[in-house]
C-alpha cells in the first residue's frame, strides 16, 4: 500500500517539475509579453515632447489588409502617385500629418508650404528623429528617400531647393499621410 502512495508521490512531483519547467511564455499571451518590443524615441505633437514608442513591424498580407491599394504601393512598394491628384497638396487646414501606416507624428501645417508641385511639401518635420533617409539611386537619379522611422514606409523624397529657413522640400505623397484636423 505504502509503495503505492510513494509512486503517486512521485508522479505528482514530476508533474510539478514539468510544470515548473515550463517557460513562461508558452501562451499566445505570454509570448506577446516575453518578445521585447524595440523602443524609439520620437516627437509626439499632442503631448508636446518626447516619448518612446514601439517600431512597428508587420508583414506584407498585414499592411494589405489594412491599406488601400494605392497605400500600400506608395508606402511598401516605393511608389509615387500622380501630381495634383492627393488629398492633402492643397489641404491649408491647421493640423498634423501622420504616417497613414502607423499613426506616427510626421509634418505639421505650419512646416507646410506651396511648392508647385502638387505633392505635399513641407520645409521640416515635426521632429528630426520622426522621419529617417537614405539614398535612393532608382530611375537613375540620385534621390534622398524619406521613411517613417517607426514602420519603415516609404513616404517621399526630400531635395535641397526648399524654402527657408531650412532650405529643404520634403516632397510627401499624399497616399502615405493621414491629415488629423487640430
Ligand atoms: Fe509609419
Amino acid at each position: 500500500m505504502s509503495r503505492i502512495f510513494i509512486i503517486c508521490g512521485m508522479i505528482a512531483v514530476a508533474a510539478a517539475c514539468s510544470r515548473g519547467e515550463r517557460p513562461t511564455h508558452t501562451t499566445a499571451e505570454g509570448t506577446a509579453t516575453a518578445a521585447k518590443a524595440t523602443l524609439i524615441r520620437l516627437y509626439s505633437v499632442a503631448k508636446k515632447g518626447y516619448v518612446m514608442s514601439e517600431v512597428v513591424v508587420r508583414s506584407d498580407a498585414q499592411w494589405k489588409e489594412q491599406l488601400t491599394p494605392e497605400q500600400y504601393h506608395v508606402t511598401r512598394e516605393k511608389g509615387t502617385e500622380a501630381p495634383f491628384t492627393g488629398e492633402n497638396w492643397n489641404n491649408h487646414q491647421r493640423g498634423v500629418y501622420v504616417c497613414v501606416c502607423c499613426g506616427n507624428d510626421l509634418f505639421s501645417w505650419e512646416q507646410k508650404y506651396e511648392s508647385g508641385t502638387g505633392w505635399p511639401s513641407f520645409w521640416q518635420p515635426v521632429a528630426p528623429e520622426n522621419v529617417s533617409t537614405r539614398e535612393d539611386n532608382s530611375f537613375f537619379s540620385r534621390r534622398t528617400e524619406v521613411i517613417c522611422s517607426r514602420c519603415g514606409a516609404h513616404l517621399g523624397h526630400v531635395f535641397p531647393d526648399g524654402p527657408k529657413p531650412t532650405g529643404l522640400r520634403y516632397c510627401m505623397n499624399s497616399a502615405a499621410l493621414r491629415f488629423v484636423g487640430e
